[in-house]
């Protein structure tokens, strides 16, 4: 007896959002890095929307430079700590890694740069010179990742920049949409607070920007507007029974589970919609929170899913099971979801199409929607001249950020319709370039 109780004392206790990427001690960083070969033209870098010069900073971590190594991050990749955690880096540097040819495990490349970059954060270092206000002002809409490495190239322009930001925290999705188990809360909000410390920017919160006489004040007091504005909620799938309770968007699920958890013990049987990246997050988190059955249904087949081949393993290591070519026709229930009522699907000659009298149900006491978020349309239309593709998304010049209203720019998800952390930190810089250029021509 006394033997099994020091055993259970041994064990790690469940930690539902235990860190996929946990930091490096001084040793592993030590190891890890002396493992890179220094590629010439390293395709990790090209294959990173930053562009970090990531053999540079391997070789100053090896060299037990780790201070200039977050500095080589930083310089490319305001949002370098976040990244590091965040980027699907499977498919970014680390999936474009000369070993992953070899049949060898790629370097460690986001972990290395959460190693640098948390140490700089942690000892509060400085790595750029801030000049004295050049008298131009600039308003940011949006404190997400586009919004804040647009401020951040701004102020070391010496640009005055005020960030009005719709909720009470910065730091966007990467706050309130990535997986908990991916980024800790902290982590997020301590990067911006890093920055903002060093950048100097101002940001104004539960400040959402939404009217005509909104758009006209700022355009009243500042020289040029970045729209770092994201996208919308949880888009609606518009059949039967949706308005019922149970059934909730996967975003709103996650900004919940993330930011208000209410401490109601998880549904016992979840069905999540969708096949991306979003649906695959959602389930997993239902899985890890204690859910005792979770289905992910998706209307086309596997391999026709969006979501990354190493997102999908992930839910399913933690039991999440996956449904295929079946599509929701109603959610049915009394007071609330009991079930949903899904027709099965096919596609033929690349024809898709409903499987008549096929149809049949799944129980389940909440399901998350998971087929995309909105776009922010209203917003986009009270200013004037801007235009946006069929999809919603602001039209931009890819090089400057640039709208077609010439004192706008914009970046990040409202531009790219929802990419990555590491895109937005792009676009934003983009942008902060692009408008530094159009007011010293003015
Ligand atoms: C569920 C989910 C999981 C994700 N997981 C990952 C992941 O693992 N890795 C990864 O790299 N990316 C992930 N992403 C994508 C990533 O979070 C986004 O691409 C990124 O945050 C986009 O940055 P952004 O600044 O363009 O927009 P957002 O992050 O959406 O920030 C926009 C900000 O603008 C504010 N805002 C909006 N409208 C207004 C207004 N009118 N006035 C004032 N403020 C306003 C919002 O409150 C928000 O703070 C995920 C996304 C989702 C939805
Ligand atoms: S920012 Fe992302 S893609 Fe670029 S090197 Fe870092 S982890 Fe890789």
């Amino acid at each position: 007896m006394a033997e099994s109780k020091n055993i259970q004392k041994k064990h790690t206790p469940w930690q539902p959002f235990a860190q996929l990427k946990p930091l490096m001690n001084a040793s592993e960083a030590y190891y890890e890095s002396s493992r890179c070969l220094f590629c010439y033209n390293a395709p990790c870098t090209l294959a990173c929307p930053t562009a970090i010069d990531i053999p540079l900073f391997i070789r100053q971590i090896n060299n037990g430079n780790v201070t200039g190594a977050a500095k080589t991050i930083y310089q490319s990749n305001y949002l370098g700590n976040t990244c590091g955690k965040v980027c699907p880096t499977e498919v970014l540097c680390e999936g474009a890694c000369v070993f992953t040819k070899m049949n060898i495990n790629a370097l460690d490349i986001g972990r290395l740069q959460n190693f640098a970059t948390n140490n700089a954060i942690l000892t509060d270092q400085k790595f750029f010179e801030i000049p004295e206000e050049n008298g131009k002002t600039v308003a940011v809409i949006g404190a997400g990742p586009a919004g804040i490495a647009c401020a951040c190239e701004l102020r070391s322009e010496g640009y005055k920049v005020d960030i009005y930001e719709a909720r009470n925290n910065p730091s966007g999705l990467a706050l309130h949409g990535v997986a908990p188990y991916k980024i800790t809360n902290e982590e997020a909000l301590m990067e911006v607070e890093f920055l903002r410390k060093q950048f100097g920017f101002s940001v104004f919160y539960n400040k959402r920007i939404t009217t005509q006489e909104d758009i006209e004040s700022l355009e009243a007091r500042y020289d040029a507007i970045f729209l770092g504005i994201g996208l919308g909620n949880s888009a609606e799938i518009k059949i039967k029974g949706e308005d019922k309770p149970g059934c909730i968007g996967a975003t709103e699920f996650i900004e919940q589970i993330k930011l208000h958890p209410d401490g109601k013990p998880m549904a016992k049987k979840v069905i999540v919609l969708g096949g991306g990246n979003t649906a695959m997050d959602a389930a997993s988190e239902s899985a890890r929170l204690g859910a005792e059955k979770v289905i992910v249904a998706y209307r086309r087949a596997k391999d026709e899913m969006k979501a990354y081949y190493f997102e999908y393993d992930l839910a399913k290591v933690t039991g999440v099971l996956g449904m295929f070519n079946i599509a929701p026709v109603e959610f049915v229930g009394e007071s609330s979801v009991e079930g949903v009522k899904f027709i099965r699907t096919e596609t033929v000659n690349g024809i898709f199409s409903t499987i008549p009298g096929s149809e049949f149900i799944l129980d389940c006491d909440l399901v998350i929607k998971a087929t995309g978020q909105l776009k922010q349309t209203s917003v986009i239309a009270t200013i004037p001249g801007l235009e946006m593709d069929e999809a919603g998304r602001i039209l931009v010049n890819q090089s400057s950020g640039q709208t077609m209203n010439l004192r706008y720019f914009a970046g990040g998800d409202a531009v790219n319709g929802g990419a990555e952390v590491v895109n937005a930190a792009a676009e934003g810089k983009i942008a902060g370039k692009g408008i530094h250029a159009f007011l010293t021509k003015l």
